[in-house]
């Protein structure tokens, strides 16, 4: 199996994404092909599952106050994950994520990237909307945090990015990834730019810390700060597609 490593073991989302014993009932000539078509049905199905769960969930208070669950957007074979703190007003209105101002500068960092949003997968940590924006509750987190784990191990990202300081941490704590700073507790700028090895559930990928795009809008330092953190995303990513970045 690709891009195994040592840590935690597998759970359940392994058994939902790969189902390698019913695949391996498929024979003969076109068995490459129904493996294909298998793998992308059975990503599909997982994530319209935790969407569906999203959808239903009433795990902390957010709940209440959405307008719409915000369960996550994109390409399921992406090599690349973007992933911000929560739905804000627009994305609580539309129910995908960042479609907002925050969006449109994603959308310009990603060009930056050479990427594209149909090629990337973009979701949060949180679901539903903090009202008025506030900042996430470690216990709706801690709630929330398994949908984005399922999401993390159904798409398998070669590289993660974590917009934003909450995303960072929470991304990196699940990843056995240990910051050596005294100033990371509160500030994201102890990690913003590097690139870290995770093993996230005995899966593993790289991830990068970088600020969150809104941060970005008002403060001209952080957005040439996230120019250059996405200029270095599509290198990386170049260098894990032609084999000279492991993973
Ligand atoms: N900010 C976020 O963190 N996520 C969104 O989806 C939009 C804005
Ligand atoms: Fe459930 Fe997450 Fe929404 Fe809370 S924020 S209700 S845990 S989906």
């Amino acid at each position: 199996m690709r891009r195994q490593c040592r840590g935690a073991p597998l759970r359940t989302v392994q058994r939902a994404t790969d189902s390698p014993t019913q695949l391996a009932k498929l024979k003969g000539p076109f068995e490459k092909l129904f493996h294909v078509a298998g793998l992308g049905l059975e990503k599909a199905r997982a994530l319209a599952e935790v969407a569906e769960e999203v959808a239903n969930c009433r795990k902390c208070r957010l709940w209440s106050s959405r307008t719409n669950p915000v369960p996550g957007h994109g390409n399921q074979d992406a090599d690349v994950m973007f992933i911000g703190e929560a739905p804000g007003y627009n994305e609580d209105v539309e129910g995908k994520p960042f479609v907002g101002a925050a969006g449109k500068f994603l959308d310009q960092l990603l060009g930056l990237a050479g990427l594209k949003r149909s090629e990337v997968f973009i979701t949060n940590v949180l679901k539903c909307r903090p009202p008025g924006n506030r900042d996430p509750l470690p216990d709706e987190v801690e709630a929330c945090g398994p949908y984005l784990d399922r999401q993390i191990l159904i798409i398998r990202p070669k590289l993660v990015v974590c917009l934003g300081r909450h995303s960072a941490s929470y991304v990196l704590s699940r990843s056995g990834v240990r910051v050596r700073s005294r100033t990371w507790g509160t500030s994201i700028s102890a990690v913003r730019g590097q690139v870290f090895r995770a093993c996230f559930e005995g899966l593993a990928f790289l991830v990068m810390p970088t600020y969150h795009p809104a941060a970005g809008l008002y403060n001209p330092k952080l957005k040439s700060a996230l120019m250059e953190d996405f200029i270095s995303v599509g290198k990386i990513l170049k260098g894990i597609r032609e084999g000279s970045i492991p993973i």
